[in-house]
């Protein structure tokens, strides 16, 4: 049989698919199938970080003039195009990063989402009139954009993530630069052709594929960029943002989780159940939301470990493609071994393995990344698995006493991103709503299934205060400019008695 042709995608600069100074490309290939390459892509490097920043400076000033609801007709049109390619986009995504169809389809549209939301932002992006202290004097609030955004982003939701960024930034009058994940290029290749398709100017936005190190710190660090927005590791993010301090450039970092659902004993178990197993091994785990730690009532710790384990031993594991499959692979090798690696240590230090700790690696397994759902019992604070992110299909029972101490539990991490809780009582989830420190809270529903018209983002070292998606957003890619204008025709003074 002859070798399939493997296509070569290029980076997409002022307008134009180019290839990078490097002359050299990487291989994409699919996590549940690794003799399976989806393409090579370009190596970036300095130099066409150069190119892109400089194209997407030229493109500024005409950009940030052209009125935002022109610059939102564009974007309904990139929402239909991708509304139209999105069983495409979505096929593609689930070779490129593994997460099932079904999944990958709701990535795409959630994409839309934020398409659709943040052009109907072009005839809104509300400013506020307020009176003056003055007499004959007119106040007002308006939003100015910053510049050029350089984007940082993961793989882990190839499209969305990148979608959350570029549209507001658009909107708002920004020019941008992304540099993609290594392992999810041709998403932001396909978001990135619709948006030119529909008529972004050229320079606009600018994509180059690469590493971090090679491509992402010289875009991070470049002189014209004004504004970085980053999602990815806590790691990275603190990196980031170092490299971001010294001209004080605006640094918007979205990071890691230890996400936890409390399971109360007055709580429906079977929802709790449905609910823990979506939050912890949908995505294979690998979501900055998933339910890495289930916090229960010792009242029904037994009953819902039964439940829990049933439903997690049942899970399909294999290739997204195959509409059967309900939990794909993990996204390579390193992170595979990084899991396994957790895996290991959460069995030395202590915790009960109740099921899954196993690689799968004969059969349709043998040529992907694959790891069984694993699920640790009688684990405790202590528990490096307690604390870490571990960002893949393993989660950790903990048994609490009450909901004070549930409550106790949940907030014990460095980080801050979801919490949820599984109670009937009203005032067990108002009371865990107001006391748990974290950006995002569900009642009777797992720590996934953030909607984009409500700010997205956490505490503690998941973020640095920002919040993207929602109107907040608009906030990371634009400044305020308070105005007054004074028609009295004679020297007022503000604060001052005469
Ligand atoms: P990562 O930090 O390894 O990489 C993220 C991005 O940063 C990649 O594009 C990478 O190439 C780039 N990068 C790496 N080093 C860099 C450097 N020195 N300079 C500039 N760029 C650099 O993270 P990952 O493995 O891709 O993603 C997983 C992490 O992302 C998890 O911690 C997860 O919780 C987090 N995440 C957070 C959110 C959120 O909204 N809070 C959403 C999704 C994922």
């Amino acid at each position: 049989m002859a070798a399939k042709k493997v296509k070569t995608y290029k980076n997409y600069i002022n307008g134009e698919w180019v290839s990078s100074h490097s002359k050299k490309t990487f291989v994409n290939c699919n996590p549940a199938d690794t003799t399976d390459i989806i393409g090579r892509f370009q190596y970036s490097n300095e130099q066409d970080v150069n190119d892109a920043v400089a194209a997407a400076k030229a493109a500024y000033p005409a950009w940030r003039m052209m009125p935002a609801p022109v610059r939102a007709e564009i974007l309904f049109r990139a929402g239909e195009m991708m509304i139209k390619q999105k069983e495409q986009i979505a096929q593609d995504m689930t070779r490129e990063m593994g997460k099932v169809l079904k999944e990958t389809r709701g990535d795409v549209q959630e994409a839309i989402d934020m398409t659709f939301f943040m052009a109907g932002e072009g005839r809104r992006m509300f400013g506020a009139t307020t009176p003056s202290e003055l007499a004959n004097k007119f106040n007002m609030t308006v939003r100015q954009p910053i510049g050029v955004v350089g984007m940082i982003t993961p793989w882990n939701f190839p499209i969305a993530i990148p979608s959350w960024k570029i549209l507001p930034a658009l909107i708002c009058g920004n020019t941008a630069v992304i540099k993609s994940a290594p392992d999810t290029p041709l998403s932001v290749h396909a978001l990135v052709k619709i948006l030119h398709d529909a008529g972004v100017p050229k320079g606009v936005i600018n994509h180059i594929s690469g590493e971090g190190v090679e491509a992402g710190q010289p875009l991070v660090q470049h002189k014209d960029v004004k504004i970085v927005s980053f999602t990815g590791s806590s790691a990275t993010g603190r990196l980031i943002s170092e490299f971001c301090a010294p001209t004080f450039k605006h640094c918007s970092l979205e990071m890691g989780g230890k996400n936890v659902i409390m399971v109360m004993d007055d709580a429906d178990l079977d929802l709790a159940a449905d609910g823990a197993v979506w939050a912890a091994f949908g995505t294979t785990g690998q979501r900055c939301t998933a339910a890495s730690r289930l916090v229960v009532h010792k009242k029904v710790m037994k009953k819902f470990t039964a439940k829990l384990l049933e439903r997690a031993k049942s899970l399909r594991i294999g290739n997204g493609l195959d509409a059967k499959t309900e939990m794909g692979p993990v996204i390579n090798e390193s992170q595979m071994k990084k899991i396994l690696g957790y895996i290991e240590i959460g069995k030395k230090e202590g915790g009960k393995l109740l099921c899954g700790g196993n690689q799968l690696k004969t059969g349709k397994y043998k040529n992907g990344y694959f790891i069984e759902p694993t699920i640790f019992g009688g684990v405790t604070e202590k528990m490096t698995i307690f604390k870490e992110e571990i960002f893949g299909p393993v989660t950790a029972l903990i048994e609490c006493k009450s909901l004070e101490d549930g409550i106790r539990i949940a907030n014990n991490t460095s980080y801050g991103l979801s919490a949820s809780i599984y109670t009937k009582s009203v005032n067990s989830a108002f009371t865990a709503i107001r006391d748990t420190y974290t950006g995002l809270f569900y009642v009777n529903a797992p720590t996934i299934g953030a909607e984009v018209h409500l700010p997205f983002g956490g505490t503690n070292d998941t973020g640095n205060g920002h919040r993207e998606a929602g109107q907040q957003v608009l906030d990371i890619f634009s400044e305020w400019k308070s105005v007054y204008v004074d028609y009295s025709g004679v020297i007022q003074k503000a604060q001052i008695d005469d």
